[in-house]
C-alpha cells in the first residue's frame, strides 16, 4: 500500500524484508572477513555474488541502471558506486563496500567500511565517527516523529566528531519493493521535518562522510563518487523498520539489538 507515495509494508512484508537484510548482513560480514591486503575488488564481488545465490535470494545491484556488480566497492577517496574489477586491495586502504539482495521482491540495502590492514588513527576516526551517526541516526527515529529527526541526529553526530565533510547530494531512501523509493533521507537538516515515520516505512539510513570537504564528483566511469579533493571517505548503511516497540535493523544480525541498547533506545525487532 503507498501513502502519498510512500510505501507501507504489512507485517508479513517486513518479514520477507528482514530475509533479505540478513542475506545483506551475512554477505557484509563474509566479504569484511575476506576483504584483505592482496584480494581484488572483483574477487570480493565474486564471493558476494555465489552467497548471495546460495541464499535463494538475487542481487538488486546486478544490472540496476547497467550496473556491473552484486556490490559496490569504493576505496580510500571513493566515496560510493565503485565498480568491482582488478584493484588489488593494498595494507592501509580504507574500502566500503555497499551491497543488496531481494528475497520474494522484497529488498535489503546496507554498507560498510573496512581497514584494510593497517589504517591510520585519522581513518579510524573517520569510520568510527560515520558508524556513530549512522546509529544515532536510526536511534532517533520513533513512531510519530519525522524524517529529518533522523537527518539532524546524523549530521549533529558527525559535527561533534570533528572536522569532517557530509556529502549531501547523496542520500539514504525508502525501501521496500524497490531498493530506492521515497522518502529521501538526507545526512543534515533540521528536525521534525519530511514525511511521519509510521509503522511499516522502512528507510535505508546512509552516512558519507569525508576527511576534507563535502564535494564530489563522478569518474569517466559514469559510477564511482570521489571526494573533490582527494581527502578519504567513509560510508556506512542500515535498512530498518519501526515497529509498536521500536527500532528494528533488518541488515543487521543481531537486528541492531546491541548498538541500540548501548544507546538506550528500545529495540523492536523479534
Ligand atoms: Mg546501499
Ligand atoms: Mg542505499
Amino acid at each position: 500500500m503507498f501513502d502519498r507515495g510512500i510505501e507501507i509494508k504489512t507485517r508479513d512484508q517486513i518479514e520477507s524484508m528482514r530475509a533479505a537484510g540478513l542475506v545483506v548482513g551475512q554477505t557484509l560480514e563474509l566479504l569484511r572477513g575476506s576483504a584483505v591486503a592482496g584480494v581484488t575488488t572483483a574477487q570480493l564481488d565474486a564471493i558476494a555474488h555465489d552467497f548471495i545465490r546460495s541464499c535463494g535470494a538475487t542481487s538488486n545491484f546486478l544490472g540496476y541502471h547497467g550496473f556491473p556488480g552484486v556490490i559496490c566497492t569504493s576505496v580510500n577517496e571513493e566515496v560510493v558506486h565503485g565498480i568491482p574489477g582488478p584493484r588489488v586491495l593494498r595494507d592501509g586502504d580504507v574500502l566500503s563496500i555497499d551491497c543488496g539482495a531481494i528475497i520474494d521482491g522484497w529488498h535489503g540495502d546496507a554498507a560498510t567500511t573496512v581497514a584494510i590492514g593497517e589504517v591510520t588513527d585519522a581513518d579510524l576516526g573517520l569510520m568510527q565517527a560515520t558508524e556513530e551517526a549512522l546509529w544515532r541516526g536510526i536511534g532517533a527515529a520513533a513512531l510519530g516523529g519525522r524524517v529529518s529527526d533522523i537527518s539532524h541526529a546524523v549530521e549533529t553526530t558527525i559535527q561533534a566528531a570533528g572536522p569532517y565533510g557530509i556529502v549531501e547530494g547523496y542520500t539514504g531512501h525508502g525501501i521496500g519493493s524497490a531498493m530506492h523509493q521515497p522518502p529521501n533521507v538526507a545526512n543534515y537538516g533540521r528536525p521534525g521535518r519530511g514525511p511521519k515515520l509510521v509503522k511499516g516505512l522502512a528507510l535505508a539510513v546512509e552516512p558519507m562522510v569525508t576527511m576534507g570537504t563535502d564535494e564530489t564528483r563522478t569518474l569517466a566511469d559514469d559510477w564511482t563518487v570521489v571526494t573533490a579533493d582527494g581527502s578519504r571517505a567513509a560510508h556506512y548503511e542500515h535498512t530498518f523498520t519501526l515497529t509498536d516497540r521500536g527500532a528494528w535493523v533488518l541488515t543487521a544480525l543481531d537486528g541492531g539489538a546491541a548498538r541500540l541498547a548501548e544507546l538506550g533506545v528500545p529495540y523492536g525487532g523479534h
